[in-house]
């Protein structure tokens, strides 16, 4: 080998080496599962820095989670050391298009001190303009417009956008009224929701030739992880970022794509190669992570799919166990299963780090937690917002949030009488409709409110003494560290005072919160800074020593690796889930086994799937069937432990023992002449003019969701 080739880079295979070392022009890396995509892609980083190609700060590389990216950058750092510091562009397009709008938020008409608010918030704002357009709001629920707005967003458009037909989505007709009022409503207060990030940017660019021309020059190249999960809004965003210097690289596999609920066009992979013509299109076919057996399951499972392109994977590792299929009576069997499963992987010596369950909906997690605190296994869940969910953080949050920035309307409305200081609900109506009539902030319009003779003295009185309160603690914020101000809040606030009053249990625990708060915060240096941080991360992994279990949605595990993979609740209605059998159409099926390729993918060693024989859904107990999915996995490659009659043999009878189309997926290359499945041929035959049907579909299911609360969304 070449001596210049540092040895991190002498270790990738050839295509993958391609990839890496292609830095000119675009880039395609279409490749299945565990084929070293994104290891190739943080090899690709770290080359253009290592060869001075470019500065870290002039590669834009877009991760899937927050998680990926911190990965990528320790990856990075090992590979080349300290010159990776400073790589400002790596990240979520959220977090890169947060960074992004601060600079530029004026053109939108925010301060760059805005707040980016949470769905639940949302919710809240887009209730009040129902109501107070005097729409039903039990006959259109806010939820459904939330929906509505972020599919328009994830596409793209803005309320003057809309057709005929999305203006008539919602109150038959008032689509873009409401978006507009939405829209401005969010300006008065300074904010932006998770949309407004990636929309608000793709308008500046497209309307400010120097700002999209500065950003075309500052970066050298551009690189997406998890390219199949892209949705419109991303995708224009990054083709305009890239056009002018043409130097992008996209890795994907569109048999991995799972977010088309969240408007992810799986498209965009075959768009590329139009968008970009004279693309290198690499396919990596060699398999690092899994055991042939959990190889070959996966791809026997994927192949009932009928929307592919279709590929080919193979592995040189030998050996390994089965994927186990193991059948229990209910869901605290299965918990209790997987408990001592994990306890003798345990024993063995294997680290709890490499273990996790995944899971496909939210609710699954809490039979696990319960077995798990029970017998005193180390665990955690990795995906939501569970603990900044919790009551007393958002009320402390929303204390600093008006602090950071008073036109916060919301987390003022949340804490105005929180603690309670009796300003009822007429001297709320007041501030409200005086914040309409001025036009003002709701925290301006009550100071002026206060000074006035329109409320009652004692009213008045509270408000300006809380008010005076807010101006103290502003200027405090500038002089304090940011976890000195929260606990200077919470005292002077009263917060503290009413937790001590609160004899009940919980109360212990939410001052113990708030604490956990505090210490969180001593991260950070400015208030600022960590606001920016619970918005945009949403997982609140600790970084502490102890070896844990992870427990987490198939969804947020995309891209991870474990060691040993458990998979409960393969039962119809639970996986696929209900959701998508009501549906019934193929594609919301076709996305389902995606999502179960992903899970099965995720391990390297082993694979155990869970299905229990009962389960409560909504109270009600339900005997269960095991799901389709357990038929599809090809039987040679299947072991089958049961702990129950019944069931399981449904299935079991699809099978023929005798047949194992995937024997080749062990140990032996492929003839490479068949380099592209029929499916990818198809589409590149008749180019982009495939792709309309898919997309929509994938339009027609994230508008059936948009209704219904998104218990399985997992990350951001
Ligand atoms: P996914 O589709 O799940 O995102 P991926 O294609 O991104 O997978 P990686 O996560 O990059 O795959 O790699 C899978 C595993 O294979 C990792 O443990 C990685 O370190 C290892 N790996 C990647 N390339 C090589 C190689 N050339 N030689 C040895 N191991 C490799
Ligand atoms: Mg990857």
């Amino acid at each position: 080998p070449d001596q210049n080739v540092p040895p991190w880079l002498a270790r990738l295979n050839a295509p993958q080496r391609e990839a890496v070392l292609a830095t000119e022009g675009p880039v395609l890396m279409l490749a299945g599962a565990g084929t070293g995509k994104t290891a190739a892609l943080t090899a690709r980083l770290a080359w253009l820095v290592g060869t001075r190609r470019a500065w870290p700060s002039e590669i834009l590389c877009v991760t899937f989670t927050n998680k990926a990216a911190r990965e990528m950058r320790h990856r990075v750092g090992a590979l080349i050391g300290d010159a990776v510091e400073g790589m400002p562009w790596l990240g979520t397009f959220h977090s890169i298009c947060a960074r992004m709008l601060r600079r530029h938020a004026e053109v939108v008409g925010l301060q760059p001190n805005f707040t980016i608010i949470d769905t639940d918030d949302q919710l809240r704002l887009l209730k009040q303009l129902i109501v107070e357009h005097g729409v039903d709001e039990k006959r259109w629920p806010a939820r459904q417009l939330a929906g509505l707005i972020d599919r328009w967003k994830n596409r793209g458009l803005n309320p003057d956008q809309l057709d005929a037909l999305e203006n008539e989505a919602w109150v038959n007709g008032k689509g873009t009224q409401f978006y507009t009022l939405y829209q401005a409503r969010l300006r008065t207060l300074n904010a932006c929701d998770f949309g407004d990030l990636l929309l608000h940017m793709l308008n500046i660019l497209r309307t400010h030739r120097d700002v999209l021309e500065q950003y075309q020059r500052r970066f050298k190249y551009v690189m997406v992880d998890e390219y199949q999960d892209t949705n419109a809004v991303q995708y224009l965003w990054l083709r305009l970022l890239a056009q002018e210097r043409r130097n992008i690289c996209v890795v994907g596999d569109d048999d991995q794509s799972i977010y088309s609920w969240r408007g992810a066009e799986v498209a965009n992979i075959l768009r590329f190669e139009k968008d970009f013509p004279g693309a290198t299109v690499i396919r990596l076919e060699q398999n690092y992570r899994s055991t042939p057996e959990i190889l070959a399951a996966a791809s026997g499972l994927i192949a009932a799919n009928s929307e592919r392109l279709g590929k080919t994977l193979w592995t040189e590792a030998g050996g390994g166990d089965k994927v186990r299929v193991i059948g229990v009576w209910d869901a605290a069997e299965e918990a209790r299963r997987v408990g001592e499963e994990i306890e003798r992987l345990e024993r063995e010596g294997a680290p709890l780090n490499k273990v996790a369950i995944l899971v496909r909906a939210q609710y699954q997690t809490r039979e696990f937690e319960d077995r798990f605190v029970q017998i005193g296994l180390n665990y955690r869940i990795v995906g939501g917002f569970r603990f900044y969910d919790r009551a007393e953080i958002r009320d402390a949050l929303a204390y600093l949030r008006v602090i950071a920035q008073p036109s916060d309307d919301l987390a003022f409305e949340r804490i105005h009488n929180q603690p309670k200081r009796g300003i009822g609900a007429k001297t709320l109506e007041k501030m409200h409709s005086h914040a309409r009539a001025t036009g003002l902030p709701l925290a301006a319009a009550t100071l002026q409110l206060a000074d006035s003779d329109e409320l009652p003295a004692r009213a008045a009185g509270t408000i300006a003494g809380m008010m005076r309160d807010f101006l103290r603690w502003r200027e405090m914020a500038e002089a304090v560290t940011p976890s000195e101000l929260l606990r200077v809040v919470l005292d002077q606030s009263g917060y503290d005072t009413m937790l001590k009053a609160d004899k009940s249990v919980e109360s212990g625990q939410r001052a113990e919160n708030l604490t956990e708060l505090a210490r969180a915060m001593e991260e950070y240096e400015t208030l600022g800074d960590f606001l920016e941080h619970v918005s945009l991360v949403m997982d609140n992994d600790k970084a502490d020593d102890t070896e844990k279990v992870t427990i987490m949605t198939i969804h947020a595990a995309k891209g991870l690796e474990f060691d040993n993979v458990f998979l409960p609740g393969w039962e119809e209605g639970v996986f696929p889930s209900q959701r998508a059998l009501d549906e019934g159409g193929l594609a919301s099926l076709e996305e389902e086994r995606r999502l179960a390729y992903v899970a099965i993918t995720r391990a390297r060693r082993r694979c155990t799937i869970m299905h229990a024989a009962n389960r409560r859904i909504y109270g009600q107990w339900t005997s269960s069937i095991p799901s389709r999915f357990v038929g599809e996995l090809p039987a040679a490659h299947v072991a089958v432990e049961t702990t129950m009659t019944g069931g399981a043999s449904l299935w079991r009878a699809n099978w023929t023992e005798t047949e194992d189309p995937f024997a080749h997926l062990a140990n032996a290359a492929p003839d490479r002449a068949q380099q592209r499945g029929p499916g990818w041929q198809r589409a590149l035959a008749t180019g982009y003019e495939t792709a309309p049907t898919r997309v929509r579909e994938a339009t027609r299911s994230a508008a059936s969701f948009a209704a219904k609360p998104r218990t399985d969304m997992a990350v951001g």
